[in-house]
C-alpha cells in the first residue's frame, strides 16, 4: 500500500511527538516509511558527541535479504559520506547485473541527520536489485530523516535531564548525610576527648576506680565510634546501590535457624520460639539476609530486654514468603512507628541504650534490594512485631 505524502507526514510527526520511547517512535516511523518506499534494510548511525565517530544506534532489516545483510556494516560507509558532506548521498551498483544475485545489486542512500543546525549522525537505506531511488522517494526519505533527527535530539535531551536529576538527588542526599553524620561523630568523639584530657591532667591524681571508670567510657565510646563508622559506610553503599548482592537460591527457614544458633551462643538466656510452615526457595543474598535478622535480634535484646522472641515463617500466597519477628517488650509508640526505618532515626524513650539509628535503615535497604517489604507493628506496651515479605522463586 502506498500512503499519500500528506498523511505520511502526519504519521511521521504524530509518532515522533507522541511516543515516549524513542525506539517505539522509530519502529512506528520506519513501518510507515516502508509503506511509502521500498527498501530492504535501514540503519541509523549516531555520534554521541559532535565530532566523535558515529555508532550504530538502530538497524532494521525488513526486506527479503534479511539474513544476507542483517548486520549494518553495509550502511556505515555511505552514512559517513553523508555526515562528511552534509548532504544526501546516492550509490548504485557499479555494473548493474539484472541476472546476478539480488544482494550484489545494491542501491544505497545515505541521509545526514541534522537537528538544531548540528549533524547528529546519518541514516542509510539499502535496496537490493533496484530500481534506483526515484526523486519522490528521496524526498520521503529526507522527510523521515528530519523526524528521526528530531527523535534522537529528544533522546539526548531526555538523557541529559535524567543525568541532571540524578546529580541533584545525590547532592541533596550528600547534604543531609553530612549534617547528620557530623553530629553523630562528634558525640562519641567528645566523650573520648573529654575523658582522656581529664585523665592526662597533671594536677589531679585519679584513684584506680575512677581511672577504670573513665577508661571504660573511652573504650565503649571507641567501640561505638567504630560501629558507627562501619554502619555509615554500609548505609552509604546501600544508598548509592554500589553494594553487589550475591543472589542465590536459599531457604529462609534454614537461614533463620543458623542465625538463631549464633545468637543463642552470644545471649545464652534469650528465649526464642521458632516456627516454620514454609519450605519455599527464594533468591537471596544469605549474608545480607542474615544481617537483617542479627539486627532484629540486637534490637530486641536492647529495647525489649528479658522478653521472649517469637519468629514464624509462612507462605502468604504462592508468590511471597513472610517472616514475623515479635518480642513482648515495651513496644514502639505509633507516632514513631513510621520513622524507625529512616536513616539515624531513634525513638527518644530509650535512654542509655547505645545505637546509631542505622540498623533498621540497613535492613530496609537490603529487603528492598530483594524486592521485598519490611514494616513494624506495635501495640503500645504489648511488644513489637517486624514483618518481612520476600518474593518466592
Ligand atoms: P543501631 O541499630 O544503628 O545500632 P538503633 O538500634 O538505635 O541503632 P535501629 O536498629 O534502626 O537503630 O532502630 C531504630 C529505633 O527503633 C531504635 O532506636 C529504637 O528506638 C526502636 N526499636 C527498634 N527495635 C525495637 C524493638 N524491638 N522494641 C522497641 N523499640 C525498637
Ligand atoms: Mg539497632
Amino acid at each position: 500500500m502506498k500512503i499519500p505524502n500528506q498523511s505520511l507526514r502526519y504519521h511521521f510527526w504524530q509518532n515522533a511527538v507522541q511516543e515516549k520511547d524513542w525506539k517505539d517512535a522509530l519502529d512506528f516511523l520506519i513501518a510507515s516509511l516502508r509503506d511509502a518506499l521500498v527498501f530492504d534494510n535501514l540503519a541509523i548511525f549516531i555520534s554521541e558527541k559532535s565530532g566523535e565517530t558515529s555508532e550504530i544506534a538502530y538497524a532494521r532489516a525488513v526486506g527479503r535479504e534479511k539474513k544476507a545483510e542483517a548486520d549494518a556494516n553495509w550502511g556505515e560507509e555511505i552514512a559517513n559520506q553523508a555526515i562528511k558532506r552534509e548532504e544526501i548521498v546516492l550509490k548504485k551498483p557499479k555494473e548493474p547485473n539484472p541476472n546476478g544475485k539480488r544482494v550484489k545489486n545494491a542501491y544505497l542512500i545515505g541521509l545526514p541527520l541534522k537537528a538544531s543546525g548540528k549533524i547528529l549522525g546519518a541514516m542509510s537505506l539499502i535496496r537490493f536489485g533496484g530500481p534506483k531511488y526515484a526523486e519522490n522517494h528521496i524526498e520521503i526519505a529526507a522527510l523521515a530523516a528530519i523526524i528521526i533527527a528530531y527523535i534522537f535530539e529528544k533522546r539526548a535531551l531526555q538523557e541529559t535531564i535524567a543525568e541532571l536529576e540524578s546529580v541533584q538527588r545525590q547532592m541533596r542526599l550528600q547534604d543531609d548525610f553530612v549534617s547528620t553524620i557530623s553530629h553523630e561523630l562528634r558525640t562519641p568523639l567528645g566523650f573520648i576527648k573529654g575523658y582522656s584530657t581529664t585523665l592526662l591532667r597533671d594536677d589531679t591524681d585519679w584513684d584506680e576506680e575512677t581511672r577504670r571508670e573513665f577508661l571504660t567510657i573511652i573504650d565503649e565510646e571507641t567501640d561505638h565510634l567504630t560501629e558507627l563508622i562501619e554502619n555509615i559506610l554500609e548505609s552509604a553503599r546501600l544508598e548509592s546501590q554500589t553494594i553487589e548482592m550475591n543472589f542465590q537460591p536459599l531457604r529462609l527457614d534454614a537461614l533463620i535457624r543458623d542465625v538463631i544458633t549464633r545468637v543463642k551462643a552470644r545471649y545464652t538466656n534469650l528465649e526464642i520460639v521458632f516456627n516454620s510452615n514454609s519450605e519455599k526457595i527464594i533468591q537471596g543474598d544469605s549474608t545480607r539476609l542474615a544481617q537483617i535478622f542479627e539486627n532484629l535480634f540486637s534490637n530486641a535484646v536492647k529495647y525489649a530486654p528479658a522478653s521472649k522472641i517469637a519468629i514464624a515463617v509462612d507462605n502468604i500466597n504462592s508468590a511471597f514468603v513472610q517472616v514475623t519477628f515479635a518480642d513482648s517488650g515495651a513496644g514502639i509508640p505509633e507516632a514513631h512507628l513510621l520513622f524507625i526505618f529512616d536513616r539515624f532515626y531513634r525513638v527518644p524513650d530509650h535512654p542509655g541504650k547505645a545505637g546509631t539509628g542505622l540498623g533498621l535503615f540497613i535492613c530496609k535497604r537490603i529487603i528492598e534490594a530483594h524486592r521485598g517489604k519490611i514494616w513494624a507493628e506495635s501495640e503500645d506496651k504489648k511488644g513489637t512485631c517486624f514483618i518481612i515479605q520476600l518474593p518466592a522463586q
